[in-house]
């Protein structure tokens, strides 16, 4: 590519010398304009295309440097040389200060030096703009990133910010130039807010690529604090001698604020925001670990609500959700800042007694809790009451890992609701065993109904007085190919659990009533017959219409059909239980209260049910052995309880003639027991209802 050469001289020998010069270069055409006033040179610049001028500083219209300014003024990035005379040297020493590139004496241009300094020049200028072009682009991305730079010289002070490192630091580029980076950079530790050291001195004193260890802090100039992650890198000269270090950094606050919060629900639960099973692993582990070293024992209690899944069912998700929370502050009422209390699913919930000393401390925590949860909770209106089961295990006894402790904790909470709920119940090793025959029972039941492994054995009941038998009881037992007979103690709570009580119950009235048609069919004189009745059949919607269909279906009469319930099942829901009773009642059927003396009941409640028997549990009856005295006194009040309420009185589980003595003494009429007969199959007992009837 040529170059285009214009020259503005008045002076034509002048202007022929050059174009001569110029034209016998042997490296590369020139194309040389000339102008011989200033307003022609400033006309033909404007048209562009000029890549170098050669000036002359004596022109017509100009004299001097006002004609340089006028030129570099129009054309400031071509280079310019000046023509100057001997005695204009000094003017041509000023326009180069001015930004010319040199200039040419008149009288000695060489045909060598004219075109080279031209070349020279030109190409220098052309390195300028390159060197421009590469500066701004880095200037315009510095500008542009989000990350904030800072560089400083090799005595640590601030050469350069972007406007980034503007906005993060507070402080603007012209104040922050020369200042030392420990005061425009002030940065502390994330943690402790303690002194840390400024990466970019790391990198002047080593030499390497740094950056900020653990999490730090940037305080700003205006003491706003963010949270940064930085790196900085030293910067080398030509020589390799280091001349300063650049520093990226970046506000990674919300990052950081974020990632908090994600692991905040990660090891919460969402209703109640207490810790969840993800987190209660990690604190019980560490409690493990603390304890190791401590000598403490960490308890587990596994809690249960009792009643939740029926307000949950009954009022709604709403009132369950804000009953969830509701338990959550008061358990967190109950223990210290050390402990965790955490939502395990549902409504259960897991605390962690860190760092107990002796396995009563649990109970008194346990204590604490199930007073606490029985005060009602007023919610949306209502007043609920809920109680709690808690089960209760005990490191490293029970278990030496968190798995182990809330499983078995787990267990023991199911032991402490069958024992009747509202109770803590410490961990045992053979509940486990215990579970597991827990399960194999309930698979096994599922299929004995099918196969018809179920049969009634028929206890009697007899006056006390004559002896003579005023009814049976049919007491449910299960013939197991494997492990023979099978009493209702080992099954029956089971069945109720998984609610195979339903259809089994009526397989039992429905059989006792068919027996009852079958001894009268084969010429026996009526007898009552009680039937056990547990508290889920009661409660059942259906348990009525049921009944009924049995007693239509197998033809009895109800008069000589007796109900057996417990006093906790009638108490648990006073209005329905006598209500139901008096349909009962209507139909002829009888009503006795089974295990008399065992459960929780008033006087007064009792005489408002239809009742017509009352059944002393065999437990006051055992009690009277021995010298009687104390434990007698007990029995006789009960027997006196109950003749107030103007009921039949039976004892059940006489043994002995002095326990038969005792109870006709104090008046009891009735009685059932071994010294009189075990329960028997059908048969025997169809046997002994002949010869006593
Ligand atoms: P329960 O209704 O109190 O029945 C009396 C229990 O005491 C029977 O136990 C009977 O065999 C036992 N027994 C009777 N006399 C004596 C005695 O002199 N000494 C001793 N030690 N025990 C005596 P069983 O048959 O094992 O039944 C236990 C419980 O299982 C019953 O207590 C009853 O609550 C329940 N059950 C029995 N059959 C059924 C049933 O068909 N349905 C339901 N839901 N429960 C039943
Ligand atoms: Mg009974
Ligand atoms: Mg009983």
């Amino acid at each position: 590519m040529s170059n285009r050469i214009l020259i503005i001289s008045p002076d034509p020998d002048d202007v022929q010398t050059l174009r001569q010069a110029l034209g016998a270069a042997s490296d590369g055409p020139f194309v040389v304009e000339d102008a011989s006033t200033l307003a022609d040179g400033l006309q033909r610049i404007e048209q562009s295309g000029i890549d170098a001028i050669l000036l002359d500083l004596t022109l017509p219209d100009s004299l001097g440097l006002a004609g340089f300014e006028q030129v570099h003024a129009v054309a400031p990035h071509t280079p310019i040389m000046t023509l100057c005379a001997l005695e204009q040297e000094a003017d041509g020493r000023e326009a180069v200060q001015r930004g010319a590139q040199g200039w040419l004496s008149k009288g000695y241009f060489d045909n060598n030096l004219v075109p080279q300094s031209l070349r020279n020049v030109i190409e220098r200028m052309r390195v300028e703009q390159k060197l421009y072009a590469v500066q701004a682009r880095a200037e315009i991305t510095l500008n542009s990133i989000g990350d904030a730079v800072i560089s400083v010289d090799m005595h640590g002070r601030v050469d350069y910010l972007n406007i980034a490192a503007e906005v993060m630091t507070g402080w603007e580029r012209d104040e922050a130039k020369g200042r030392p980076i420990s005061d425009v950079l002030v940065i502390v530790d994330g943690d402790d807010g303690g002194p840390v050291v400024n990466p970019v001195e790391a990198v002047l004193q080593a030499g390497q690529v740094e950056s900020l260890a653990g999490e730090v802090v940037l305080v700003d100039r205006h003491g706003k604090r963010r949270r940064i992650e930085d790196s900085a890198a030293p910067i080398f000269d030509w020589d390799g001698q280091l001349v300063g270090a650049v520093m990226v950094f970046r506000d990674i606050s919300d990052a950081v604020a974020l990632s908090a919060k994600m692991k905040h629900l990660a090891q919460h639960d969402f209703l109640t925001n207490l810790p969840n099973r993800v987190l209660l692993n990690d604190r019980i582990t560490q409690a493990i670990a603390s304890a190791r070293r401590s000598n403490t024992c960490p308890a587990l209690l596994f809690l249960d609500l009792d009643k939740f899944k029926h307000i949950n069912d009954s009022l709604g998700h709403a009132v369950g959700d804000d009953l969830l929370q509701a338990v959550a502050g008061r358990l967190l009422g109950c223990v210290r800042s050390s402990d965790t209390v955490s939502r395990h699913g549902g409504d259960e919930f897991v605390v962690l007694l860190a760092d107990e000393r002796r396995p009563q401390d649990a109970a008194l925590a346990a204590e604490k809790i199930l007073i606490a949860m029985s005060t009602p909770f007023l919610i949306d209106g209502h007043q609920l009451h809920t109680s709690t089961s808690i089960g209760i295990s005990v490191f490293p006894l029970d278990g030496v890992d968190a798995e182990a402790l809330i499983k078995n904790a787990d267990t023991a909470m199911y032991y402490a609701k069958e024992r009747g709920r509202n109770a803590y119940q410490f961990f045992r090793h053979d509940m486990n065993a215990r579970a597991v025959e827990r399960q194999l029972i309930e698979s096994s039941l599922r299929l004995a109904l099918e196969r018809s492994e179920f049969v009634l054995h028929y206890q009697p009941k007899l006056d006390l007085e004559n002896r003579t038998i005023t009814g049976v009881e049919a007491l449910l037992r299960w013939k197991h190919p494997e492990w023979g007979l099978v009493l209702p103690d080992r099954f029956i709570h089971i069945a109720e659990e998984c609610g195979l009580v339903i259809p089994l119950g009526r397989w039992v009235l429905r059989e006792a009533c068919a027996q009852a048609v079958r001894w009268r069919e084969s010429g026996l004189a009526p007898v009552s017959i009680a039937v056990n009745v547990s508290a889920m059949e009661f409660r059942h919607r259906d348990f009525f219409d049921h009944a009924l269909a049995i007693f239509e279906a197998t033809g009895v009469d109800p008069a000589w059909l007796q109900l057996e319930l417990t006093e906790s099942v009638l108490m648990r829901d006073v209005a329905a239980s006598s209500g139901l009773l008096a349909k009962f009642k209507a139909m002829g059927v009888q009503i006795a209260v089974d295990d008399f003396g065992t459960g929780y009941s008033s006087l007064s409640y009792l005489n408002e049910f239809p009742i017509d028997v009352l059944k002393i549990d065999q437990s006051f009856v055992r009690a009277i052995d021995g010298n009687a005295g104390g434990n007698g006194a007990i029995v006789s009040a009960v027997i006196g309880m109950g003749r107030s309420l103007r009921q039949r009185v039976i004892a059940e589980g006489i043994e002995n003639a002095a326990q038969l003595d005792f109870l006709k003494w104090h008046g009891c009429a009735e009685g059932q027991g071994y010294f009189f007969s075990k329960p028997v199959d059908a048969d025997q007992m169809r046997a002994m209802l002949h010869a006593g009837g």
